[in-house]
């Protein structure tokens, strides 16, 4: 039988036991064997910091999300042998689909994530620049830096796919290597997972090591810049948050845990509504999808006390049409649980909540299976309960993790927002309701316990991503028994990898360390910069055009041209009423435009396009007679990795005649990497 291997220190580990079987859960097999003895993790850490973090590290944010797309493509290429694998773990083919391509559209997503919102650069530059004197001669400006450790992450056995790659993938765009540690249950998926990694040949050597078996000694060998990153249940999390060398070195940790997440139908949604029908097929979806094993899924139902009927006939006559069975049968809508110790767990757990509810439906000592043996696998029915008594504290206490939630009945939306609090703390809530008033009291009642939370009316039912599934751009975690942590919500998990720093220095100083010119630093003139190529410009570059006279035609011109007649710009007495003016000003548009007739540099050359402006802002009226100058300044330049051009980022400062700012933004423009022939 395989033995599962680890890939430490640039090399394939084979383990120097027989291991441990870990079995098929649908139908009890020999799968592979787990051990990670001989892995020595203080090598393997060491490995990650020497090697894979300084080869990271040389390539821009850009490179490496070109890499992470690249790595998105190659495995989408063997997706159906994960597949085949992934039934092993009693998932179902739409199972499967929610971890493995799940995982892969993550990896998309910080593709494409990094090259949009990250500087093609190493450094990232957080917020504005902070002026700390009144002589403009010293700044403050935040910088984040990829911390020189390795990314730790100990995943849940429940995916092992989507679980090792979106942790992955934010590390790696940071520029932090990661040591990945599948759970033992489902180590052959991930195993095969980054085996396919591997081989592809496209990460840099060290940025990811896989650990098949248990941890052993690896916590022990933490030190201040690495990060541990841990999902499962909410004991080892305590246990891993107080390891000491995590404690010692202030380790960066985050952990997912399981947590009672709660779905609420609202008191508009009577049977018949659209809303109603969403709450109970979404109900059904999130208990059987995965078995009911995802740390997203609806553990506490709440509905207004008068539905309730009606929600539990409407949610029993669906599940009754839910087949369980062999995960590679046709017609199997729910496979197994990950393992029949899942299967002991889940059925304790329920034993505990039926103390405070009766059975709607599923039957929680036998199930019905297709083509399957239901002892040898470690089948269960969906299993829906009903609270008499929402105030028991068994369902906001005791988690099934499995197919099994608890139907309780509220009575007022205060009621609800109490009992929503009693879960301690989840990763998602969902509210059901047409009513957008009802909404807004419950996420903001609700909100402080929750990382996501979902609204699902007949507006967004069509495009909703679900309850369940948690999204590259959005958090992914949730305070108290959630964990606390935070994953995925797009640049911020990227940058939870990095060290923020306050940089406080002159303006010529802080250009140099952040690759931006910053107001005060100095500027070059001479060619004009609109005809250089990205090959030839430098940050600093400079054109001073002007003046130009505003006069009361080109006021009167531009309102006529234009339309925008709004009386400042037209009507003498009317405007001297306003007290912001105190007479005719000109608009800023013709402002905006005078400046770029002045700037501008007409015959074709390098600048392709000009594709927006921002943070604009009219500083001080101007009015005819006025006299313009303006001052464009390249402020960031932008290569793109994918293209033969790439962005320019223009200060733009536009004066009048006494020397003051009447307007600032930034020009955005596209620039030929090479001058056109
Ligand atoms: P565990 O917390 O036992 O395991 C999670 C991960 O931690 C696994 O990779 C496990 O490795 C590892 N681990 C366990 N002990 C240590 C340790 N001392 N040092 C380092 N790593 C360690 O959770 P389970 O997978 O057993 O699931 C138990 C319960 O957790 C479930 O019933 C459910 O309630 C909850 N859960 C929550 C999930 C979520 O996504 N939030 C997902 C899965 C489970 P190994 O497998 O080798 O022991």
């Amino acid at each position: 039988m395989a033995l599962l291997r680890s890939y430490v220190s640039g090399r394939w580990h084979t383990p120097q036991d027989a291991g441990r079987p870990l079995h098929d859960a649908a139908t009890g097999e020999e799968v592979a064997r787990i051990s990670a003895t001989g892995v020595d993790m203080a090598a393997a850490l060491d490995h990650g910091r020497r090697t894979g973090g300084p080869a990271l590290r040389e390539l821009t944010f850009h490179q490496r999300a070109a890499l992470l797309k690249a790595l998105a493509s190659e495995l989408r290429e063997h997706r159906e042998e994960l597949y085949q694998l992934s039934l092993r773990t009693g998932a179902t083919l739409g199972d499967s689909k929610f971890d493995i391509d799940g995982g892969i559209g993550v990896l998309f997503a910080y593709g494409s994530k990094g090259r949009r919102e990250l500087p093609n650069d190493t450094v990232y530059v957080d917020g504005a620049v902070e002026p700390l004197g009144k002589g403009g001669t010293f700044l403050g400006q935040h910088i984040a830096t990829p911390l020189r450790g390795v990314a730790v992450q100990i995943n849940a056995f429940n995916f092992p796919v989507w679980g090792p790659l979106e942790k992955f993938a934010p590390a790696f765009l940071a520029g932090v290597p990661s040591l990945v540690k599948p759970a033992s249950q489902t180590a052959y998926l991930t195993e095969r997972l980054v085996r396919l990694i591997v081989d592809s040949g496209l990460l840099p050597e060290g940025t990811l090591q896989l650990v098949c078996g248990s941890a052993g000694d690896l916590l022990d060998h933490v030190t201040e810049q690495d990060l541990v990153s841990f999902t499962g249940s909410a004991d080892t999390a305590q246990r891993l948050r107080t390891h000491p060398a995590v404690v010692r070195g202030a380790v960066r940790f985050n952990a997912e845990a399981d947590s009672l997440n709660l779905s609420v139908l609202g008191p508009d949604a009577k049977p018949g509504t659209t809303e109603f029908d969403l709450f109970v097929k979404q109900l059904v979806t999130e208990m059987t999808v995965k078995a009911g094993q995802k740390c997203t899924a609806i553990r506490r139902a709440f509905v207004p006390a008068e539905l309730a009927d009606d929600v539990a006939a409407a949610a029993a006559e669906r599940l009754a049409r839910v087949t369980v069975g062999n995960p590679a049968s046709e017609g199997v809508r729910m496979g197994a649980l990950a393992s029949l110790e899942q299967r002991e767990e889940v059925r304790r757990s329920l034993k505990a909540l039926l103390d405070a509810g009766s059975v709607v439906s599923g039957d929680p000592e036998r199930v019905d299976v297709v083509d399957a043996d239901a002892e040898r696998g470690a089948f269960v029915s969906p299993v829906l309960l009903r609270a008499a008594d929402p105030e028991r504290a068994e369902p906001h206490e005791v988690e099934a993790f499995g197919p099994v939630s608890t139907l309780l009945p509220y009575t007022s939306t205060e009621q609800v927002i109490e009992l929503a609090a009693r879960g301690k703390g989840s990763l998602v809530g969902s509210v059901v309701t047409g009513d957008a008033e009802f909404a807004r009291e419950l996420v903001l009642g609700v909100a402080p316990w929750h990382g996501r939370l979902l609204v699902l009316d007949a507006e967004d039912a069509k495009e909703s991503t679900g309850h369940g599934s948690p999204l590259p751009a959005l958090v992914h975690g949730g305070p108290g028994r959630a964990g606390g942590g935070e994953e995925l919500a797009g640049i911020r998990g990227v940058l939870h990898h990095m060290q923020r720093t306050a940089v406080q220095a002159s303006p010529t100083v802080l250009g140099a360390v952040t690759n931006r010119w910053v107001p005060g630093a100095p500027r070059q003139e001479g060619e004009h910069p609109f005809r250089k190529s990205l090959a030839e410009l430098k940050v600093g570059d400079t054109v001073v055009a002007g003046p130009r006279t505003v006069t009361q035609e080109d006021v009167d011109h531009f309102a006529e041209f234009t339309g925008d007649t709004f009386y400042a710009h037209t009507d003498e007495a009317a405007a001297r009423e306003n007290p912001l003016f105190g007479g005719i000003v000109a608009h800023g548009y013709l402002v905006v435009s005078f400046a770029a007739g002045l700037f501008v540099s007409p015959e074709p050359g390098p600048v392709l396009a000009n594709y927006g402006l921002e943070n604009l802002r009219f500083l001080t009226p101007v009015k005819p007679g006025d006299s313009l100058t303006v001052t464009l300044t390249a402020k960031q330049i932008t290569p793109r990795v994918d293209a033969d051009y790439g962005e320019v980022r223009w200060d733009a400062d536009v004066t009048n005649g006494e020397g003051e700012s009447v307007a600032k933004y930034d020009v955005l423009t596209l620039v030929a990497k090479e001058q056109r022939q």
